[in-house]
This record gives C-alpha cells, structure tokens and sequence, in this order.
C-alpha cells in the first residue's frame, strides 16, 4: 500500500495540479462521505475522478511496493552474467540488472529470450537509461515477460541512489530472498568461527596440506575472515543471524580478546539490522545475512514518526 504522500504525488504527476489542491479534493470528498473512508481510500477517488490509470502511470522505484505491475524509468547500473537454468521440465536463460532512479533501486528479472538477446547482445548496457512498461512485480523485484516491454529511454537520471534499499519490516513478516531493516535485541550469540578466503575473488580457501587452495586461483595468502551467529529478536520473533569481520567490527567486538567477556558488552543490546534472509539448507531454517548495524538514533526516530 502507498502512503498517502506518495499517492498525492503520483496525483500530481499525473495531472500537472498542485498537491494542495489535490489534497483540498481529498479532503472535500472525505467531508461529503462522513469521513467513512481513509485520506489514501478518498485520494484513490479522486484519482479514478480526475481519470487517472494508475496501472498505466510511471512510478518511482519507491513506490513499488504493494504494487503488482510497474511501468517505471530507470539506469542500468549492474548488469549480471547471463544464467542458463535446467529444471525438470523446462531449461532456459534469466538475465538480470539492477536499476536505480534518484528514489531507490531494485532488481530486474527477464524472463523472455528476446529481452535477454538486449543483454547479451550488449544493445542495453550499464549505465543506459531504460523504460521498463507492465512488468510484474514479486518480492520487491520487477519480472519481465513476453507480455513486458523494454526500450532504451532519452530521459536523463543524474543522481541515482546506489545504496541497497531495505524495508523496514517485523521479522514474522519476512519472506526469503526478501531485504529487510529490523529494530531488534540480540538475545544470544555464539562462538566466532574463522576460515580463510582467497584476496582476489573472496571465495573460500581450504587448507591442502601445507597451503590454502582456491578452486579459481591455486595456490594462495589467504585473508583470515571470521562469523559470528547471533539470534536477533524484535518482540514479534526471533531468527538467527550471521555476522561477517566488517558488521562484527561494527558492533564493536574485539575479537581479540575473551569472547566471553566480549559478549557481555552486546547480549541485550538493541540495533537496526539490515540484510537479506536466507534459506539455512541444512537445518531448514531461515536466517538474515546481516549487512549493516546501525545504532538508533532516538531523535532520527522521532522525526521519522513526525513524519507518518
Ligand atoms: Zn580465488
């Protein structure tokens, strides 16, 4: 669902009026209904009055969520190797990159050959400005299919938002593959575990004999590299977490030192963890690859609050 700010602006883009003079039709049609509905119920009246489609309309990428088709304007700004997939009864290609506006980004899923032939014969390239119209939207990801159209876009995007975007969610709501922001108390942890990774492509290095081997590199100095598991709860639920060296250094532990008189400084300790969740394979259980903490802030959080 959009909020009521958005769905003013969407108005407003749409029509060229002014938001006060949106939010006046608004208010006058909630006064003419008793104030049964919403201000987002009244807004999307005067949306469908003023002849506005919104499944037709541009949005922004911020705007996605809740939505289930998405017409938007975006720049390539990653562009993934092209996978070749074989399930029992279908095999076939995806492609995927990532797009930004000056709101957010977000990945994009092709499903269709001919869209992936664009990719692969390089005619949409990182860094191109591209209109994507009646894609499908899942897990805040746009899929396109045969039904989806691609083409290159004249308009320019100056300050496109390249961090990852999470959304602020309670763990009980969480789906896998899913980015989320929790407010969260760590109530338990377990010992660091340490292994070794290969300083060109960070994958895994194992120990053969007398040196660590990397499957792509052969033989090398490996990076030592550590991993925490904590279990984060936020009062709806609790889930495991895994915590890499740079989120470990974040929260403060010194690894260095006792882990058990580390500990003593973050077990209780309440944060904002953003990451993705994850599938644990082996015990079947969902976890969340932390990717960043960040301390709370209680006069960011008032605004904030101000704000809604
Ligand atoms: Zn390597």
């Amino acid at each position: 669902m959009q909020t009521y700010e958005q769905l003013l602006d969407r108005i407003s883009r749409a029509t060229g009026l002014m938001i006060e003079d949106i939010e006046r039709k608004v208010e006058a049609k909630r006064a003419k209904l008793s104030g049964l509905i919403s201000k987002e119920g009244a807004a999307l009246i005067v949306a469908a009055e003023l002849g506005i489609n919104f499944e037709k309309q541009k949005i922004k990428i911020n705007e996605i969520s809740g939505a289930r088709k998405a017409n938007l304007i975006g720049k390539i700004i990653k562009i993934f190797p092209v996978r070749e997939f074989k399930k029992e009864n279908r095999e076939g290609k995806v492609a995927n990159f990532t797009i930004a506006d000056e709101t957010g980004n977000l990945k994009v899923v092709l499903w269709d050959t001919n869209h992936i032939a664009l990719v692969e014969n390089q005619n949409i390239k990182e860094g191109d400005v591209i209109e994507i119209s009646n894609a499908s939207v899942r897990n805040d990801e746009l899929h396109l299919t045969g039904f989806s159209d691609i083409k290159l876009s004249q308009e320019q995007i100056e300050n496109v938002k390249l961090e990852k975007q999470f959304s602020e969610k309670n763990l009980k709501d969480y789906k896998t593959g899913e980015n989320i922001k929790i407010r969260a108390f760590i109530v338990q942890s377990f010992e660091p575990k340490f292994f070794e990774i290969c300083p060109q492509c960070k994958g895994r290095a194992r120990l053969e004999g007398d040196d660590f081997i990397c499957i792509k590199h052969g033989k090398v100095l490996p990076d030592k590299r550590a991993l925490i598991s904590l279990v984060l709860d936020d009062g709806t639920e609790n889930m495991r977490a895994v915590l890499f060296s740079e989120q470990i250094e974040k929260l403060g532990i010194k690894l260095e030192n006792s882990f058990l008189e580390e500990r003593e400084k973050f077990i209780g300790k309440e944060a904002f963890f953003s990451g993705q969740i994850r599938q644990n394979k082996l015990f079947n259980t969902s976890e969340m690859f932390v990717d960043d903490i960040e301390e709370i802030n209680l006069d960011n959080l008032i605004q904030n609050l101000e704000k809604k």
